[in-house]
């Protein structure tokens, strides 16, 4: 059985994973709007790997036979007005999932509930990956856009969307 605590922990988390969903998904329809189709699909399918975390956690509340409280996602931006602004967005995002499941592993480890702390250890490696993949992103915008991407206009821009077009799965 999983503490109130704990359980309650693991709700706020699903909460937060499809907030992660809506928040991509709200750049993505933004990209799209402004005519970069890749970057637009890039971020649709970081969407859709934030739904798959939102139900990885679904799922394990439910085996440990806790109770699935689905709270409010919260209103998410819906316009950035240049590339890099979403992109540092997308990264400040992570940093904050990072820090969310470390209180989280801190909570299963003071509790010393072991199950938790192996479903959760995924869960620290993957942010590795996805802090990894939004600092990319940045850094391929600094080399074909400058410094805070200004340059990135044009020709510069439209090679940025096909490059960012090739994502095709979810696993990277
Ligand atoms: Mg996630």
């Amino acid at each position: 059985m999983l503490s109130k605590k704990l359980e309650e922990t693991l709700n706020h988390h699903v909460n937060a994973e499809f907030y992660a969903a809506y928040l991509y998904l709200s750049m993505s329809a933004n990209f799209a709007n402004n005519g970069l189709n890749g970057i637009a699909n890039w971020y649709a399918i970081q969407a859709k790997e934030e739904l798959a975390h939102a139900m990885q956690f679904y799922k394990y509340i439910l085996e440990r036979m806790g109770k699935v409280i689905l709270e409010p996602i919260a209103e998410v931006v819906t316009e950035w007005s240049t590339p890099m602004m979403a992109f540092k967005d997308a990264l400040a995002h992570e940093h904050k999932v990072t820090e969310r499941i470390h209180d989280l592993m801190d909570l299963a480890v003071a509790e010393k509930d072991y199950a938790t702390q192996s479903f959760l250890m995924e869960f620290v490696n993957e942010q590795v990956e996805e802090e990894k993949n939004a600092t990319n992103n940045i850094e391929k915008l600094i080399l074909i856009g400058g410094k805070d991407g200004a340059n990135c206009t044009g020709e510069a821009l439209y090679l940025l969307d096909k490059e960012m077009n090739v994502r095709t799965t979810i696993v990277e």
